[in-house]
């Protein structure tokens, strides 16, 4: 077992599942087509006449649902809907929305395992991350529950004399989210109860990749009690995405997804003059210095390298050994790698990694391994034969390394998003330093050393907006932005924490002076 379930269970981010800590009671239902209704104005719809997109179990490779991709008009709809809902929503009281929010946490914990199963199920990660998955997302939850205390505004007495000056935060209006299929329950939750504690209504746009948790979760906020028409729900791909994003009555717009759309998302929403806040693809970095622990760095970047199958945007795909940590350190992870057991999630008994989200991602990984490898990658451990008996036809690839990558080589550019771990060799902590500023993106960055002054150069010096210290996935927890920079983020304020809040909100300043019946300022002498 390389980690408790307490500590997967509370960070996906940082967690690889262990057969040994996996108890499913329940045998998952043979493949029958799950609706994937839309959520415009309060009523759930099938949306009949549009093209449809696939869903399938990636352990499988079994169809489980048809997402619609729905048009402009379906867009346009749930846009007219959450504006139609914005002048009562917005009225209001904060801590009555939060108390929606409340009741949405506790439908959510009460059905905790089975949204698990369900993300399982269509995404494919294994049920220890699933539930990592939503705890993330509830911790979310939580944080938005406690917005009303983010809200209040400051005065200033006394200006001038007689003069005061306040702030108020109101909210924007229509908000709109799309998400990527990787953590289909975390990222829509990363948006919409801040979105809606903040008093601003919503339109989510989930992976049609993975449309069925959103569902799921969306019908507990209905039970919850929000208004109708307050939230909303739509499928599809680009089509009904540029129609939300240009619609005139969005006012913000978050984005999570690879860097190409969140660029085209970032571009076509300002140009637009909407909010945009749009998270991008990622290439983190971990170095592991001579005189890191031996354990705890191998751990490290094992689970931030094979956890959700390095389907993650803070993955750890990149081990800088700096100086002489090559000898004990590849050996090591090589052995840790090559003992993970891959198979079905959907099943008893539960391997440590599960399948990639479709044949076709899959078949790219191993593609760009084998690009690798004809650029002069050396393999130390290959996955790409890997044969899983009770599911052969799953969408699986095994922990790979690949060790003397170089910079010039399309692995080291490119994002994989998947099992592969990229090794580098750095003669020192300057050369590791500069390789990962050199990145074009900025997400995650992360050192393994005993050394104070290593760590602290290390913090100091990377472009990385988000950095780890002995800690392999250094993703930021609610109540802190999700802070990446470059091309791994398009805006100005993150998701998560307080910039979260203020992305929702816009501020005013009231500047007041009251005059007694005389007219004169009223302001107290004593
Ligand atoms: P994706 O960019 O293919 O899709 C994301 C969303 O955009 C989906 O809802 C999709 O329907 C929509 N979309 C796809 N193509 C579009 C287009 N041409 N025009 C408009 N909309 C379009 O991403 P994905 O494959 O679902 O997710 C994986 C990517 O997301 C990776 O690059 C990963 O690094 C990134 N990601 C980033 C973060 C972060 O916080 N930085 C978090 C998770 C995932």
């Amino acid at each position: 077992m390389l980690i408790s379930e307490e500590e997967s269970s509370r960070s996906a981010e940082y967690s690889l599942a262990t057969s040994a800590c996996i108890a499913l009671n329940n045998s998952v239902s043979a493949a029958v087509l799950e609706p994937c209704p839309c959520l415009i104005g309060g009523e759930w719809r099938e949306i009949s006449g549009v093209s449809t997109s696939a869903v399938h179990n990636p352990s499988t490779s079994e169809i489980i649902a048809e997402t619609p991709m729905c048009t402009s008009e379906q867009a346009n709809a749930a846009i007219e809907a959450a504006a139609a809902a914005f002048s009562q929503w917005k009225e209001t009281p904060p801590i009555d929305r939060a108390r929606i929010l409340f009741r949405f946490k506790t439908l959510v914990e009460e059905n905790f395992e089975e949204i698990a199963r369900c993300i399982t199920r269509e995404n494919g990660k294994t049920l220890v991350e699933s539930r990592g998955d939503l705890r993330r997302g509830v911790d979310m939850v939580e944080f938005a529950c406690g917005a009303p205390s983010l809200l209040t505004g400051e005065t200033l007495e006394n200006i001038a004399r007689g003069i005061d000056c306040e702030t108020v935060r109101q909210p924007l209006g229509v908000c709109v989210g799309i998400t990527p299929f990787n953590f289909p329950a975390m990222i829509p939750l990363w948006m919409y109860p801040l979105a809606l504690a903040c008093g601003n209504t919503f339109v989510l746009k989930p992976s049609e990749k993975v449309p069925l948790t959103a569902i799921r979760i969306a019908r507990l906020l209905e039970r919850a009690g929000i208004p109708r028409g307050a939230f909303n729900l739509v499928h599809g791909g680009q089509e009904c995405v540029t129609a939300l994003i240009t619609h005139p009555k969005v006012r913000a717009i978050s984005f999570v997804g690879s860097t190409p759309v969140a660029r085209y998302v970032f571009e076509t929403g300002t140009r637009h003059g909407r909010r945009v806040q749009a998270n991008g693809g990622a290439k983190n970095y971990v170095l592991i210095m001579p005189d890191a622990d031996l354990e705890n760095s191998t751990r490290g970047v094992i689970e931030g390298a094979f956890g959700c199958a390095g389907e993650r945007c803070m993955a750890s795909s990149t081990a800088l050994l700096v100086g002489g940590a090559g000898k004990a350190v590849l050996p090591s992870l090589r052995d840790a790698a090559t003992s993970l057991k891959v198979g079905p999630t959907d099943r008893d008994p539960q391997p440590d990694m599960g399948p990639l989200i479709t044949r076709e991602h899959r078949n790219r990984v191993a593609e760009l391994i084998e690009t690798g490898v004809n650029q002069g990658a050396k393999i130390v451990a290959d996955g790409r034969a890997i044969k899983v008996d009770n599911a052969p036809n799953g969408f699986f690839l095994a922990p790979t390394i690949l060790d003397e990558v170089q910079s010039t080589m399309t692995l080291a550019r490119e994002e994989i998003f998947g099992p592969v771990l990229n090794v580098m060799r750095m003669d020192d902590l300057d050369a590791a330093i500069e390789t990962v500023n050199r990145s074009a993106y900025g997400n995650g960055a992360s050192i393994f050393t005993r050394s104070g002054r290593a760590a602290r150069e290390f913090k100091h010096r990377v472009k990385a907006g988000m950095v780890g210290i002995n800690i392999g996935v250094p993703a930021s927890v609610a109540w802190f932005p999700f802070s990446g920079w470059s091309d791994s983020f398009f805006g100005e304020l993150h998701m998560q924490g307080k910039e979260g809040v203020q992305f929702f909100t816009e501020q005013k300043v009231i500047t007041s002076r009251w005059l007694s019946e005389e007219g004169d300022t009223i302001w107290s002498t004593r």
